[in-house]
């Protein structure tokens, strides 16, 4: 039974908006959870990839996992492909609908009231009190809250219209599913065809069946078919046969992530690895955050702009320079052409950088990883020449 008001008011049932919600309601509060699709989970779109650290973080069941990876061939444009074997299978392939299932089974059982087919359509925040419109069927409804929670994944509307701004970039994600029970590895594919600045991949199930996906800024199909032809499955290129879901990702973290009675979370606030588009473990961590600095408010009785602006704080001092970094390393990597990152390749072959990676790297976390490869002779020659030749392009540009 909906109410007239709650004390914390949800927008958006993916894993950010269920785990602040579950958090909340293990506090006591009353909290109610609007979501747009007809059941927690439809219409995701998300390959699925999390860390075996955000699992034993946040201690959650394994039931939605459905593959994990240690092996993977990672492919340069001309083919001067990389195998890699990490020492421990420590990261995993969740199915998004059965974890986003899981996280709101918990969320209910801690006593949060999940509305699906529910639109959020506005938000008012007022010095008294915060208010949404919700559009249920052709019903429209107001719903009171001391406090709301912005969770719309890459959804802007409501943020833009509180002044709290959008992410630099939308950047545009394709994803499906085939049969391929041949591929066993992880499948990364670098290079102009397969993504304009980023990257595409193939990602085995352990049903045999492979995900196949593009992030890009530009010409997701063509970069989609292209992966599919180096995957061997060319006969499957974008068609009506072949179920393709498409998604844009966030790249950059929104202008301001609090308002009065207002906070943001998980990709609604830009929250992404902007090295890799991953933003579940990110979501999951900015839950966490926002769910412990919204209890200290009700302790407190504050939901001003003023109190909440310590959100910001703390959100740029989890994240903020992993997410810089990656937008530093994004700058300069969407400049190279193909045969500037086949020499990368062969340079990181030659430095045998993975096997630094593999001791070092974690997966969620790349700025020290990436900062440490500069230590590797061939590789640091290589971007150093070409960190070079863009500084020099760029100065005779302005001069
Ligand atoms: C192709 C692709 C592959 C990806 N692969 C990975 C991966 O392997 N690993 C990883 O970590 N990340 C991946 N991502 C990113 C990941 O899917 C998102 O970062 C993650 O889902 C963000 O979680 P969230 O809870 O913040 O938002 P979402 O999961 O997007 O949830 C937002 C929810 O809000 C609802 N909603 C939106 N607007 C409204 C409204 N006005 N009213 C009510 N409800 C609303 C939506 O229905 C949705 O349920 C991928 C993305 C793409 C496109």
């Amino acid at each position: 039974m909906l109410k007239n008001s709650y004390d914390v008011v949800i927008v958006g049932g993916g894993p950010s908006g269920l785990f602040t919600s579950s958090l909340l309601s293990k506090q006591g509060l009353s909290v109610a959870l609007f979501d747009k699709e007809s059941a927690i989970g439809d219409n995701v779109v998300c390959s699925g990839v999390v860390s075996k650290e955000a699992f034993s973080r946040y201690n959650f069941p394994g039931s939605a996992i459905v593959g994990s990876l240690k092996e993977a061939v990672l492919h340069s444009p001309s083919g001067n492909n990389i195998d890699y074997e990490h020492p421990e299978e420590d990261v995993v392939v969740v199915n998004r609908k059965l974890f986003d299932s899981e996280l709101g089974k918990s969320a209910v059982q801690n006593g949060t009231s999940i509305f699906n087919n529910s639109k959020v359509i506005s938000i008012k925040n007022t010095k008294e009190y915060a208010e949404v419109k919700i559009k249920a069927k052709d019903e429209i409804k107001t719903v009171r809250a001391a406090l709301i929670v912005i969770a719309t994944g890459v959804s802007f509307n409501l943020q833009n219209s509180l002044g709290m701004g959008r992410p630099k970039n939308i950047l545009k994600g394709i994803q499906a599913e085939i049969k391929a029970p041949e591929v066993k590895k992880l499948n990364l594919f670098w290079g102009n065809k397969f993504s304009d600045g980023f990257f595409s991949w193939g990602i085995p199930l352990s049903n045999g069946n492979l995900k196949i996906g593009v992030m890009t800024k530009d010409n997701p199909i063509d970069c989609f078919n292209y992966t599919l032809k180096k995957l061997g499955k060319e006969k499957l290129s974008y068609s009506d046969s072949l179920k393709i879901n498409r998604r844009g990702i966030s790249f950059g973290q929104i202008k301001k992530n609090y308002s009065n009675r207002v906070v943001a979370v998980g990709e609604a606030a830009g929250l992404i690895k902007t090295t890799t588009g991953g933003g579940i473990y990110y979501g999951l961590i900015s839950a966490e955050i926002a769910s412990g600095l919204i209890t200290e408010a009700f302790k407190e009785k504050r939901f001003d702009e003023k109190f909440l602006s310590k959100y910001q704080k703390l959100i740029n001092n989890s994240f903020s320079k992993e997410i810089k970094f990656g937008e530093f390393f994004h700058k300069f990597y969407s400049k190279l052409n193909d045969y500037q990152i086949n020499q990368l390749f062969d340079a990181a072959k030659e430095d045998q950088i993975l096997d630094f990676i593999s001791e070092s790297g974690k997966f969620d976390w790349h700025k020290d990883a990436v900062l440490k490869i500069f230590k590797s002779p061939n590789l640091r020659n290589v971007l150093i020449k070409e960190f070079l030749r863009q500084s020099t392009r760029k100065f005779a540009i302005n001069v």
